[in-house]
């Protein structure tokens, strides 16, 4: 057994969620990302003396919907703190955040890994403003500031040390992202930064009760990144008790270049930071009539959708994937009104549908053919009307290029219509019949299987337009006499 595996790991996240308003936290400043330095912002970004800052009603309507999500109690009396620090790109000295009275408490995550399902308490989830962004890499004696992001608006969701592995840390992320895009608040961009997670990392012996001494990698925006940082520490971490050194409360810095983690300070304790009421904003009060109007804004989700979509005939997996993206819900419940085929709109929509968005690199809000055109394909697919092969291959393509064209128009210019009337497809069962006596012959004496070389007949005669089950069902009417 390696030293290794007598230790625990012990994880708790920070992630902080940008979110996609139009304004700033506490300004009417532009709060979208843009590579321009110093574009968006005024004197209130900029700290000027005697600016008053205002809060953004957005703000507040996400972090309820996030918190209601999250099976959060959402905090009717929410005050806004300052954080007071010194630091180049906050140019207040303090930033404006939430301490004791965060808007959301409590709550769950449920995360998924190698299958299994795990419950992941959160602590609480509370509103903040970003700072600036120090750059220090464009000119070799001086650093630069770009002050665009001081003030854009944050959500920070705290978790208990509830995580066990790096996968899990990488589950609960990815299943943060997830949610902040179904939800719409925010554009969950790790590349630009709208999701990034401080990893609280400790160790401690199998069998022992107490957390170690924690330390805290700061701003890891990649999932991939905060499972190589929280591994690597995890390790470092034993490796140093193990000498018999101690682990000392640290702010760290990861390099996913180098792969390692190195310290940043020596971690402040809160009262460092001298948090007190911001004078210069009013309580955030909530009524029940308030929160009852943000939750009735907010889509259905995955865990009340998921179930309903199995009992419509999806398999889980189906549901599951289906509910990964509120576009691909919306368009696929719309199908739905149109046909009673559940379990094929969700095979459309999972195959030929994915396929051919990945192909073009376009997202479901960007394609061509309505649902209710689908609803049609699958209507004559379900009628045998058109074969399945041909509704994928041919029809389908068809109506990405003319996409209000009437369907069962379409099919019947491509020549796609099967042949199931009966009374037609008899013709060219008699003749497949009259061509091959002694194979009926044989049939009729026992050679069941000859009758794929009726059917390949009878197909071959009307071009490939029989409807397979109406013909194999007549001959094997006539052959049976
Ligand atoms: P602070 O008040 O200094 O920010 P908190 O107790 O609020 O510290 O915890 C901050 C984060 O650190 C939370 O996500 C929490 O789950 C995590 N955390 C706390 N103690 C430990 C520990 N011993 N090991 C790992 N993570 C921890
Ligand atoms: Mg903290």
């Amino acid at each position: 057994m390696s030293v290794y595996d007598q230790y625990e790991t012990v994880i708790g996240l920070e992630i902080h969620v940008q979110l996609n308003t139009n304004s700033k936290a506490f300004c009417t400043d532009d709060a979208s990302f843009t590579d321009d330095p110093n574009t968006h912002i005024s004197i209130v970004s900029l700290g000027h003396p005697g600016t008053l800052p205002r809060a953004n009603k957005k703000q507040v309507e996400s972090a309820v919907k996030l918190g209601l999500a999250l099976g959060c109690t959402i905090n009717k009396n929410s005050r806004f703190d300052r954080k007071n620090y010194f630091y180049a790109d906050l140019p207040k000295g303090y930033q404006i955040t939430q301490d004791a009275e965060p808007i959301c408490l409590g709550g769950q995550v449920t995360i998924e890994v190698d299958g299994k399902e795990k419950q992941i308490r959160l602590h609480h989830i509370h509103m903040e403003e970003d700072a600036g962004k120090s750059i220090h890499d464009q000119d070799p004696d001086h650093s630069m500031i770009d002050l665009n992001r001081a003030g854009v608006p944050l959500l920070e969701i705290v978790s208990e040390p509830d995580l066990r592995s790096p996968e899990e840390v990488q589950a609960l992320m990815s299943t943060i992202r997830r949610l902040v895009r179904y939800l719409g608040i925010s554009d969950g961009n790790m590349e630009e930064g709208s999701v990034r997670a401080d990893c609280n990392v400790s160790v401690r012996k199998w069998g022992v009760d107490e957390y170690g001494t924690r330390c805290e990698i700061k701003n890891v925006n990649s999932m991939r990144f905060a499972k190589k940082a929280v591994a690597y520490e995890a390790k470092r971490q034993v490796d140093l008790v193990e000498r018999g050194g101690t682990v000392i409360q640290s702010t760290l810095d990861f390099n996913p270049e180098t792969g390692v983690t190195t310290p940043l300070r020596t971690k402040e304790d809160a009262h460092d930071y001298r948090y007190f009421p911001d004078p210069d904003l009013p309580l955030i009060v909530l009524t029940d009539a308030d929160i009852a109007s943000i939750q009735a804004q907010m889509p259905e989700l995955p865990s009340v959708l998921i179930p309903r979509f199995i009992a419509m005939g999806l398999t889980e997996y189906d549901a599951k994937v289906l509910t990964e993206d509120r576009k691909t819900v919306d368009y696929f419940k719309e199908i739905v009104q149109h046909t009673k085929h559940s379990k094929q709109a969700a095979n459309w929509l999972l195959n030929t549908v994915k396929s051919w968005l990945n192909e073009q690199n376009k997202t479901i809000a960007a394609f061509p053919i309505a649902p209710k055109q689908l609803a049609a394909v699958i209507e004559l697919v379900a009628s045998n009307t058109v074969s399945a092969a041909a509704a994928s291959q041919q029809l389908f393509p068809a109506m990405v290029k003319e996409p209000e064209t009437n369907v069962q128009s379409l099919a019947k210019r491509l020549n796609l219509i099967q042949e199931s009337d009966a009374s037609n497809l008899e013709a060219f069962v008699d003749q497949a019949i009259a061509k091959f006596p002694d194979k009926v012959n044989a049939y009729q004496k026992g050679k069941k299987g000859l009758i794929g070389l009726f059917m390949g007949e009878v197909m071959r005669l009307s071009d490939g337009k029989a409807n397979p089950k109406v013909a194999n069902q007549l001959l094997r009417k006539k052959l049976e006499v």
